[in-house]
């Protein structure tokens, strides 16, 4: 009997799988024996989804059976809940969507499926996946697992904090402004943010369509790899997605990053930035030079305008998408009102939190005619700006190097009152979705006992390039990843 499965990676779990060590019954089992522990500290977890996980487990042992096993058949996953399940709530942990249960799955749910997944619940975020913390969250927060008094970062924390506890494998987090590095980072977990079109978004419930991507939370460079080989691709359902192929994201893993250049931009050693968090992110980048790479410190001058253009762009395109919550067509509906117009009203009244409706107000000012090309257009041209950079400095670099966040995981409650500085836990991580290519945070190492992530960006399609310096940092850093949290 195996001890404690349910802390394994997807790939040592696949190896005992498939040699009969362990089965997938006795690994979900683990995994919700493991919920029922830490979910009264961590509170990752919306909808747990038992009964399901089981059934899939059963038919995961099937398939291993019979040697039909891709490697991620029979592994428990958890799914943030902004990803549409069929039958299984789906509620961006908003009040609007608290009772919805689409009738149908995400692409990426159908890929997952198709491989055999075990899905054991739905994970916590901030409503609508706007925030940094969970605590925008309308149901419950998500606690840091390595510290129980802090955030676990956001918006996709539930899915950290729960692949850091050990409540699943791994998970699936969106990220539209670092909501999956953010986290990631936080909790000592990797997270990818995929080139804007690699996966699928049909089934995402939709924040900021220029920005969002659906991505892997897990516990190292290897299963972050395994997760994309099944999730990334073409889909005629997301007219943005992209027609490239899918390459076996596992065969670039080598180990050799020998003689690959690293531009390190200065500007996201910002002011403001904990002393700490940077000087363990110089130790990375000093493990990085051991390994053979080039670094170089590069300049991206605009980086300073990311965030407002971030913050006009993405509430803009927040208030067209969420004007469909309106109680007609689904989730939560106001019936008491005496008009068709008060029902509307008090549905939306009731229905969305206050960051949630401070985005919409910011995004319906910035497109209001009289101030479009002020706000909205001027925002675009920043944008393209922000764009060519990074194609300039990819001319001459592989990959950049960065920190993830400015700050070490925040107290709850620290910064909730205070939306302007949780804006800026995003500074080092909203220019890529403004950019549209790929960048991921790897663990890389503690400073009192808490997470330090590393960020690593690439240009658009290069996602080997990150998981190879991923993985070979992962590597020499051994420590790092091996590291469990206490609770
Ligand atoms: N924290 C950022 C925001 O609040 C990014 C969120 C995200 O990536 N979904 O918008």
């Amino acid at each position: 009997m195996v001890s404690n499965p349910n802390k394994l990676t997807i790939h040592e779990a696949h190896e005992l799988l498939k040699t009969k060590q362990l089965s997938s019954v006795e690994l979900t089992k683990a995994c919700l024996e493991r919920i029922r522990q830490v979910e009264p500290q961590v509170k990752a977890i919306v909808t747990v989804t038992e009964e399901l996980a089981l059934k899939q487990a059963e038919q995961a042992d099937k398939l291993l059976a019979a040697g039909k096993a891709s490697p991620l058949t029979g592994i428990p996953a958890l799914i943030k809940d902004n990803m549409c399940t069929r039958g299984v709530k789906t509620t961006c942990s908003s009040k609007m969507l608290e009772n919805f249960v689409p009738p149908y799955d995400a692409t990426v749910i159908e890929k997952l499926n198709e491989n055999g997944m075990v899905m054991v619940g739905k994970a916590n975020m901030d409503e609508f996946a706007m925030g940094s913390s969970t605590e925008n969250s309308a149901l419950f927060t998500t606690h840091n697992p390595w510290d129980l008094s802090r955030v676990p970062g956001g918006s996709s924390g539930g899915s950290a904090a729960a692949v850091a506890a050990g409540e699943a494998l791994y998970a699936l987090g969106s990220d539209t402004g670092g909501s999956i590095r953010q986290p990631a980072g936080f909790c000592s977990v990797s997270g990818l943010k995929p080139t804007y079109g690699r996966v699928s978004r049909y089934g995402l419930v939709a924040f900021a369509s220029s920005l969002d991507q659906i991505g892997p939370l897990t516990r190292d460079v290897t299963d972050c790899a395994l997760v994309m080989n099944a999730i990334a691709g073409y889909d005629s359902r997301d007219s943005t997605s992209a027609p490239q192929s899918v390459p076996d994201y596992t065969k670039c893993l080598t180990g050799d990053i020998k003689g690959l250049r690293l531009g390190v931009p200065k500007e996201y050693f910002v002011t403001g930035m904990q002393p700490e968090v940077s000087s363990a992110i110089n130790a990375a980048i000093k493990t990085l030079e051991g390994l053979g790479a080039k670094l170089e410190e590069v300049s991206l001058p605009s980086t300073k305008y990311a965030l407002a253009v971030y913050y006009i762009i993405a509430p803009s395109e927040a208030s067209a998408n969420l004007a469909r919550y309106d109680g007609v067509k689904y989730g939560f509906s106001y019936q008491q009102g005496s008009t068709m117009w008060e029902n509307m009203e008090k549905t939306r009244q009731f229905g969305f939190g206050p960051e949630v409706k401070r985005r919409i107000m910011l995004g319906t000012y910035a497109l209001s005619a009289g101030y479009y090309d002020a706000y909205y257009v001027k925002a675009q041209k920043v944008r393209t700006l922000i764009r060519r950079e990074f194609d300039a400095v990819f001319e001459k670099f592989d990959a950049l190097v960065t920190p993830t966040s400015p700050t070490l995981p925040f107290k709850i409650g620290e910064k909730a009152a205070d939306p302007v500085s949780m804006y800026l836990s995003d500074v080092c991580t909203l220019p890529i979705n403004i950019a549209g290519v790929p960048a991921m945070s790897i663990p890389a190492g503690f400073v009192n006992n808490l997470p330090v992530g590393m960020q690593l960006i690439a240009k658009p399609f290069a996602e080997e390039t990150i998981l190879k310096i991923a993985h070979a940092y992962e590597q020499a850093a051994g420590w790092v990843g091996r590291r469990k949290p206490e609770i």
